[in-house]
């Protein structure tokens, strides 16, 4: 099966756990009468009393699982599990506005026959050349409703859709009329005839590759071979170097170009080995006093110092920036056109959020190879500062994807020049719902660039944009493909009626240690200011972190918790990926996150850079539907795990089971199933 396509763990559980419970002390609910009952879903089995309330969180082994459990993990995109088809983000890809009437149809017929086919709703959003296409739906029904499209628009290239579209049937109300043909490009071929006459795509597609080719034909090719391997490396045998992969983290590589595969190079071991001949970079990484490369590391740079396009998928804290920035200070350095004389910045690095984009830009700044000026552009920061630093010229821009588009459009900043291009955290930034940024800021960058994609998990958006943005990359993974929270850290779950939810973490400060940090997450930003100043009222000094706290403001709570001037910072999922904080020591989930992998990434806050973490997660009966999928987690990291959980994801498998007899019967379901 190739790289491209969702595949199976074939790894399996990994082993039952025999651990004690945890050590946290068990929570003791206020002497109150027990709050009302709760009305339970009779369908899911649900009974209060029996669920414990959370008054104590009993485990059970992962061996005592049931059958329904116990077969084999498969990794799983998200909202894919166990038959469910959970509303997930859009799935967005560009479409030729020549073939956006082929998808509408005459009417908007075909695009309703689609609707209905795949379940889904689709929208086509307009665009200048392409517009953009949105599937929004379930997962299946997203890739059912893709493949149909896909189908469409090939049969229609072929001539043989069964239609033939006028020019009056591209005119429609979202998208405007359709014209390919601009007479400053001389050459260019209309795409239609007469009005009915069928379109000739053959020639269309023609146009658009002349046209890409002038836009390009006066820049000189890129230069990206940089990598000379030292003889102890390239005397390694293969069973020597895949001996070192599995040792360094089992990392697995992979060429994903079509037909004959590539050598992979061997990894390296020391820095030397990449880097002897760019003594800069050894010097810069001599200061900083760092031992030996991090697996991600040895493997990303000789493939990226050879000059091909690379995915690296490694958990957080697993240093991918310097996986990628290194090797793009020496491509930058040593193109064929000289700083001085670009039009505008050399490297570009997207990422999902402010706090990343200036983490970024802080390491960049770090290592100041030769002197490279860097720019950080973000979304609530100062544009017209932003404009200025770049009207002054810049080698490097580390950019959210919404701001620079932003400056883009208004033609601030010129991307022609960019031949090193980083999509860093893509799964995030697909969450984000970023595609249609990027698709637009990546029509103005160079399609021969060099190519750097990380992400901390390989679901279908990102590989979809992989393949669309990446020319025949190589892929390095470090670990399992399957989410698995960082093993260093212990995972702790409370099951706890919500309205117990904020007593139990007053109590989870007060047994704090004085050098412990926390990150308490949480899924609202009303519930992060409402948690923080019922703390400030209470006296315990906290920061919070969230999208509607003012850029200054946002700065200024990590650089308290960075600091310690403060030991608990409450944020929402803002917080979840990337930012690099060594010393949390714990992590305690308040709200359970919107998903399975915002989890792993959370938990991922701590036990960094070899240390160990806690991470506490509050689960109530509404969270039921993540049970199972929590589940696996747990096992997969050998932790305990709750009989109270087991059970509620064996509620939730038979709610899901009798909910599908009733659809296939076809009976109307009666009062809302929302909860329990
Ligand atoms: P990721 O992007 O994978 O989440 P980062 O690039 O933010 O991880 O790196 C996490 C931390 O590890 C950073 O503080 C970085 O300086 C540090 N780091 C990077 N490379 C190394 C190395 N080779 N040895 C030790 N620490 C490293
Ligand atoms: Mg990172």
């Amino acid at each position: 099966m190739s790289d491209w396509e969702a595949d199976s763990d074939e790894d399996g559980p990994h082993g039952a756990s025999t651990k004690p419970p945890p050590t946290l002390p068990a929570w003791r609910p206020a002497a109150a009468p027990p709050p009302p009952r709760a009305r339970g879903n009779p369908d899911a089995g649900e009974d209060r009393e029996e669920s414990g309330g959370g008054k104590n969180w009993g485990s059970r082994p992962a061996s005592a699982r049931e059958p329904w459990q116990s077969r084999p993990l498969e990794y799983r995109a998200r909202g894919s599990s166990r038959g469910e088809d959970r509303e997930r983000a859009p799935l967005c890809f560009p479409l030729d506005n020549a073939l956006v009437g082929t998808l509408i149809g005459r009417g908007g017929t075909k695009i309703k026959e689609l609707e209905e086919s795949s379940g889904c709703k689709i929208q086509v959003v307009k665009g200048n050349c392409e517009a953009m296409i949105k599937i929004f739906g379930g997962n299946d029904k997203q890739t059912k409703a893709k493949m149909l499209i896909d189908d469409l628009i090939e049969r229609s290239s072929q001539g043989n859709a069964g239609e033939r579209y006028t020019k009056d049937s591209f005119k429609h109300p979202d998208v405007g009329t359709i014209c390919y043909h601009d007479s400053s490009f001389g050459g260019l071929k209309s795409g239609y005839s007469s009005p009915k006459q069928s379109i000739n795509w053959a020639s269309l597609r023609e146009n658009k590759a002349k046209y890409e080719a002038m836009k390009w034909a006066d820049l000189p090719p890129i230069e990206k071979q940089f990598y000379r391997e030292s003889p102890k490396i390239a005397s390694m045998s293969q069973e020597e170097a895949d001996k070192w992969r599995k040792e360094n983290n089992n990392i697995t590589c992979n060429d994903l170009k079509d037909g004959e595969k590539r050598h992979i190079p061997n990894p390296i071991c020391k820095f030397e080995d990449a880097f002897e001949y760019y003594c800069d970079v050894m010097e810069n990484i001599r200061k900083v006093g760092f031992q030996k490369p991090t697996p991600i590391q040895s493997q990303a740079w000789p493939i990226i110092l050879q000059g091909y396009d690379l995915i690296g998928i490694a958990q957080t804290g697993t240093g991918k920036t310097l996986a990628y920035l290194m090797p793009g200070f020496i491509h930058l350095d040593l193109q064929p056109i000289p700083r001085e004389k670009r039009s505008g910045p050399g490297m570009l690095v997207l990422t999902p959020t402010r706090e990343l984009a200036l983490q970024v830009e802080a390491e960049c700044s770090k290592y100041s190879y030769k002197g490279f000026k860097s720019i950080c552009i973000y979304g609530g920061g100062d544009r017209h500062g932003q404009i200025s630093l770049v009207n002054k010229g810049v080698d490097i821009v580390i950019a959210t994807p919404g701001r620079l588009n932003d400056l883009q459009m208004n033609n601030y900043i010129n991307l022609r020049s960019i031949t090193y291009l980083v999509l860093d955290e893509a799964d995030r930034m697909l969450d984000m719902g970023f595609e249609p940024q990027i698709m637009k800021i990546l029509l103005d960058v160079r399609p021969d660039r060099q190519t750097v994609m990380t992400s901390a998990t390989w679901p279908d958006g990102v590989r979809r944009l992989a393949k669309s943005y990446l020319k025949d990359p190589m892929i390095v993974y470090v670990g399992t493909l399957d989410l698995a929270a960082v093993s260093t850290v212990e995972q702790k779950i409370v099951i706890i009626p919500e309205e117990e939810k904020r007593a139990f973490t007053r109590y989870f400060i007060d047994t704090m240690k004085s050098e412990d940090k926390v990150i308490i997450f949480v899924g609202k930003k009303l519930t992060a200011d409402d948690l923080s100043s019922d703390f400030g009222l209470q006296g315990i000094p906290v920061q919070s972190l969230h999208g509607n706290r003012e850029q200054c403001d946002r700065e200024q709570a990590l650089e308290d918790f960075k600091k310690g001037r403060v030991r608990i910072l409450i944020a929402t999922d803002l917080a979840s990926r990337g930012l690099d904080v060594q010393d949390i020591t714990h992590v305690f989930n308040f709200d359970f996150p919107r998903n399975i992998e915002e989890y792993v990434h959370r938990v991922g806050r701590t036990g960094r850079a070899g240390r160990t973490g806690e991470a506490v997660t509050l689960v109530t009966r509404n969270d039921w539907r993540i049970a199972s999928e929590l589940i696996d987690i747990l096992e997969r990291g050998n932790q305990v795990i709750p009989e109270e959980l087991i059970s509620m994801a064996e509620r939730y498998k038979q709610f899901q089971l009798k909910k599908e007899m009733e659809r296939d019967l076809g009976r109307p379901r009666g009062r809302s199933r929302k909860g329990f």
